[in-house]
């Protein structure tokens, strides 16, 4: 298992600091390297063949172009534009934007409103948009609730433009790096692309196979021990998503309590559902590498859902959503729940303490 851990570090965890681009003279082993700083986390891309270098920089232009329009902080993004404004007041907005509110919308409503792209202002009283941290009051956290709704926001279905209803603020923060998983596949497939690892704090695109024809290996981290490299177990996929959602990615301490960034909107506060992580896994076909938002969208705003909606509902929701996919569960009393979809390409870290569980 430690050799396997150390193929995840250097696989898809760890992109190399500095590009290295093959020699032409050996196109086939021609490889990209690069780390991006974006999104409030570290973006790293390993993509191999011919054009990788041109993919590669291709990609860190579409990340940081999104997050010009997504951003919450850039008070010209235009998510920002659209929760400056009064009520009712249409805003122009980008296609990716619009994508983006079409896609909350669905899986919102989807989610039973587990997913809800409206906690901006709850968000923000936790203090998680501006890191100042701080402990809202219930009396508080019930005002802004009322402001908190994924029906109230609207969009244009053949315009570019959105509204939402008085005091509404989204963030799509839920949802926005599967977006850009979508769009950096397109990218890949654009290139022809044979192979890469595209991970985004979080959300892992593996892109074909590994160079010796393996699949990549993807690591669950534990959720336990988020400082350390440790794992509860890795995946061996290709041409698939893996997208996590963890208490432990962003969080504060006060009084002896944890308090992380994924709010349950029934409540205002941190979803305490019993899990510590959920990763959702789908496949990423190359046929379907196109269009707006996709499977890498999905992944997202299902695994924030999922981790909201705690194991039972999660696992009913597994089986009778009628979307496609599979996940690994980690509950906060020790317990590792693989859907039996990703049995067979799951390796448990024996290790870790964790019980393992396959469920079907
Ligand atoms: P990460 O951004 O760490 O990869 P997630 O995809 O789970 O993790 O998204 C968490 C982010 O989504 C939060 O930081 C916040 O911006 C937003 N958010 C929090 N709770 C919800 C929720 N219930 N539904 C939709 N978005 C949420
Ligand atoms: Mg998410």
């Amino acid at each position: 298992m430690k050799r396997l851990m150390a193929a995840v570090l250097t696989a898809v965890l760890l992109g190399s600091l500095s590009g290295c681009a093959g020699t032409p003279a050996d196109p086939d082993k021609a490889q990209e390297s690069i780390q991006v700083i974006a999104m409030d986390t570290v973006m790293t891309f390993k993509i191999y063949g011919e054009k990788s270098t041109h993919a590669a920089y291709a990609a860190e232009d579409e990340v940081r172009r999104l997050e010009k329009l997504l951003s919450r902080t850039d008070p010209d993004s235009d998510v920002s534009r659209l929760n400056a404004a009064a009520a009712g007041e249409e805003v122009e907005v980008s296609v990716d934007t619009l994508a983006l509110i079409f896609s909350a919308w669905f899986f919102a409503k989807n989610t039973d409103g587990a997913f809800d792209d409206t906690l901006a202002p709850v968000s923000s009283a936790w203090g998680f948009t501006e890191d100042s941290f701080r402990v809202p009051s219930q009396e508080e956290l019930d005002e802004l609730l009322e402001y908190v709704g994924w029906d109230k926001v609207h969009y244009g279905t053949d315009s570019l433009i959105a509204s939402h209803d008085e005091g509404v603020q989204i963030d799509l923060g839920g949802i926005a790096k599967g977006y850009v998983a979508d769009r950096i596949a397109e990218i890949l497939k654009e290139n022809d692309i044979p192979r890469a690892t595209i991970s985004l704090g979080g959300n892992v695109l593996a892109w074909g196979d590994r160079p010796d024809g393996d699949p990549w290996l993807v690591g669950i981290q534990d959720p336990g021990h988020p400082d350390e490299e440790a794992y509860v177990g890795g995946l061996r996929l290709e041409d698939a998503f893996a997208v996590t959602s963890g208490s432990y990615q962003r969080y504060f301490e006060q009084d002896g309590r944890i308090y992380h960034h994924i709010i349950d909107p029934a409540t205002g506060y941190p979803a305490d559902s019993g899990l510590t992580s959920v990763t959702v896994v789908a496949d990423c076909s190359r046929e379907a590498a196109d269009g707006l938002a996709g499977t890498g969208t999905m992944c997202d705003a299902l695994s924030t859902a999922l981790f909201v909606m705690g194991e039972e509902k999660a696992l009913d929701f597994w089986r009778t959503s009628g979307f496609e996919f599979q996940m690994v569960l980690v509950t906060e009393d020790g317990r590792v729940l693989v859907t039996d979809g990703i049995a067979d390409v799951f390796t448990a870290e024996e290790e870790s303490g964790y019980h393992y569980e396959t469920v079907s």
